[in-house]
């Protein structure tokens, strides 16, 4: 497949509309080496209805960052060559209301930067122009600002720049490769959120830094639960003091 990579900014303009009329539909959902990030997966699961546990054993594979140390679940397809998304189905994704954050983006990507110094984060986004997609000039034209809105991406970007908040501290606290304990806390902590909420209502681990709403609140709310795993995480692995025992 070919691609053309074409960076643009929050209010340039591009025309771009995805139908099932179109030859090409379905046809990027093979092909597929989909990276996902936690907020990927609690949507995910609770698409499907089932645990995050259940969903990492049936619908995922897990590799170690080789030198860092940390998880990357990638989303298991078919064999190859065809690597094909276990979600699409003839009439299209069946998780499409919580399809994950890089085919929610697509056309677009998002590419983050952290500055070391004032740890701000600054977005870039780039048009990805590949030959099989035949969603260019077609439909209304919108603004790169447009489309975030429209594709509901807003909530993904906060909480995927959660984890590269994390990443970042990492390589700062941590440079080089995780031991394996803190990489199955890591893993547990922001990938397994049922796993982590199990830990967290049974007092397997320490609340005190969060206050009491919070605690109630992530009970209802697994947006909540996971934001509570960001902080955890960052306060228990990559603080200059930390020290964990569960
Ligand atoms: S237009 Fe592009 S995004 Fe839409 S189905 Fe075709 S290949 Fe996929
Ligand atoms: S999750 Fe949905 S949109 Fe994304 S690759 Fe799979 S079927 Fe396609």
């Amino acid at each position: 497949m070919e691609e053309n990579f074409i960076p643009l900014s929050p209010d340039d303009k591009f025309r771009f509309s995805c139908t099932n009329r179109l030859s090409c539909f379905n046809e990027c959902c093979r092909d597929l080496n989909q990276y996902l990030t936690p907020y990927d997966i609690l949507r995910l699961k609770k698409s499907l209805g089932i645990s995050s546990g259940m969903f990492l054993k049936t619908y995922t594979s897990h590799h170690t960052g080789p030198e860092t140390g940390l998880p990357v679940i990638t989303l298991k397809t078919d064999s190859a060559p065809r690597s094909i998304c276990p979600f699409v189905t003839p009439s299209g994704c069946k998780v499409y209301k919580d399809r994950p954050s890089s085919c929610r983006t697509y056309p677009l990507a998002r590419l983050v930067s952290r500055n070391r110094e004032s740890g701000r984060l600054s977005e870039y986004y780039m048009m990805i122009k590949e030959t099989h997609c035949l969603g260019f000039n077609n439909g209304k034209e919108q603004t790169v600002r447009e489309w975030i809105i429209e594709e509901d991406i807003e909530p993904y970007n906060r909480m995927n720049d959660m984890l590269m908040e994390i990443l970042s501290l990492k390589n700062q606290i941590t440079p080089g490769e995780l031991d394996i304990k803190s990489g199955y806390i890591f893993r547990m902590a922001l990938y397994d959120l049922d796993a982590f909420r199990s830990h967290l209502f049974s007092n397997k681990i320490e609340t005190d830094d969060f206050k009491e709403e919070e605690i109630n609140a992530a009970k209802q709310d697994d947006t909540v639960l996971l934001q509570i795993a960001f902080s955890w995480v960052k306060q228990n692995l990559f603080t200059k003091t930390s020290s964990i025992n569960i």
